[in-house]
């Protein structure tokens, strides 16, 4: 095991590999367990199969999806020496977007995967679109597949230009991207370099995933901790619970929950049931705060220093992305917003600029709608008090999914909040 943590994400389009992808990293750093593997190997023996080992991890994943189970290759997790991974929903999952900016599964970096046979694909330039509005930090760029068209450098380098194409239209940093040729299928330049590809003297792909930068916690940052529940705990009075996004909490701060607009001084901090003098990004924490009863707030709200509120929004300006919208979207629909614990009807009360997703240019001035794959400035109107950031300053709190009809129809970040 290695100290550090990420959230990894696995983006492409369809059938270009991702999931054999995720079953080569498990397979090749020994996360399948021996005795799952014994197991199967005696099976594929008795069978009379060959391959069986990594075949084993497929069959596992194609079985999950097969009963329907929505998370297939999210959760998995493996480690290299610098890191533990955690892999999060992919894009079209169903709840991906809606993870990703609640926080329940913000990834740091993705592994791109682009099959050398195909191409840059619709799905390829969507979820690049994504990952740079929901802050993916930096890509790594597989280029899969390499098997199916003869392992052949000319390929190889056509779709390194055609990613790097895309990636400066949506102005993906591209300084730090590594390309690297690969088959998930046969193994090849994940964990050893591989003898079918004499002319890439680059990284495999676990040396880069290892070489990662690591994730700076936010401590910098002013505190910010969206509030999931309050519960009432004898000898202690009102709890309120959720994780720390930013900044960090001390004992004896004077904070402040917006959009309720309380506060009072922390009298105590607790993690895993001790407590902790301070707390910091990524923990969980339950704490008490002088005077402030079970009523006074509530989930959705976000605690933060007194003298540094969480902002509370009457309108914002947004930047938003159209993923699935059976019809078109025009000024005054009001779906409910999404945003880290708060769950808030808002009206779109503008359409202001319809962008080219491609170029990030200004496409339209002032459209009177948009559809799917569409991306937009829009503003928009709360219609209850919502807290939320510039995802210029606080990224952490400045993106949001918006959802109807059980489905997350868009996401987008924040440009510019305008309090009351
Ligand atoms: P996903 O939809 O992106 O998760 O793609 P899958 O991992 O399900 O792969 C789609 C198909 O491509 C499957 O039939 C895989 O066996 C096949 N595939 C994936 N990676 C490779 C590869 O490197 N080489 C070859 N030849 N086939 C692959």
């Amino acid at each position: 095991m290695s100290e550090q943590h990420q959230n990894l994400a696995i983006i492409g389009h369809v059938d270009h590999g991702k999931s054999t992808l995720v079953g080569r990293l498990l397979y090749e750093t020994g996360s399948v367990p021996e005795h799952v593997i014994e197991q199967h190997r005696e099976e594929a023996e008795e069978k009379g199969k060959g391959g069986f080992e990594f075949a084993y991890v497929m069959d596992n994943l194609a079985e999950e999806r097969e009963r329907g189970v929505t998370i297939d290759i999210a959760h998995q997790e493996f480690s290299t020496d610098a890191y533990d991974f955690t892999i999060v929903d992919c894009p079209g999952h169903r709840d991906f977007v809606k993870n990703m900016i609640t926080g329940a599964s913000q990834a740091d970096n993705a592994v791109l995967v682009v099959a050398a046979d195909d191409g840059v694909a619709p799905q390829t330039q969507e979820h690049v679109f994504l990952a740079r509005t929901l802050g993916i930090d930096e890509l790594i760029i597989g280029v899969n597949k390499m098997d199916v068209v003869d392992y052949q450098e000319s390929t190889f380098n056509e779709v390194v230009e055609e990613v790097e194409q895309l990636l400066k239209q949506v102005q993906f940093q591209t300084d730090g991207a590594s390309f690297i040729p690969i088959s998930a299928f046969e193994g090849d330049n994940i964990a050893e370099a591989s003898d079918n590809t004499p002319w890439y003297d680059g990284r495999t792909l676990l040396e880069a995933l290892n070489d990662l930068p690591a994730p700076e916690p936010p401590t910098d940052a002013p505190l910010r901790l969206p509030i999931q529940d309050v519960y009432t705990i004898s000898g202690i009075g009102t709890v309120p619970v959720g994780r720390i996004e930013t900044g960090v909490m001390n004992i004896g701060d004077n904070v402040s929950f917006q959009p309720s607009d309380v506060g009072g001084e922390v009298k105590t901090i607790e993690m895993h049931h001790e407590e902790v003098p301070k707390a910091e990004p990524g923990d969980n924490v339950g704490f008490n705060v002088r005077g402030i009863g079970k009523d006074d707030i509530r989930r959705g709200d976000v605690c933060g220093p007194a003298d540094d509120p969480p902002s509370v929004a009457e309108t914002f300006q947004a930047q938003v992305v159209v993923m699935q919208h059976p019809s078109v979207i025009t000024a005054g629909y009001t779906p409910v917003f999404h945003a880290h614990t708060a769950q808030v009807a808002c009206t779109i009360e503008s359409i202001d600029k319809k962008m080219d997703p491609a170029s990030g240019e200004v496409a339209e001035e002032n459209p009177d709608f948009i559809q799917s794959g569409d991306a937009a400035v829009v503003t928009i109107r709360p219609q209850k008090p919502l807290s939320i950031e510039p995802s210029s300053e606080i990224p952490e709190l400045g993106s949001f999914a918006i959802r109807d009809m059980g489905q997350t129809i868009a996401a987008g970040k924040v440009l510019e909040v305008h309090e009351k």
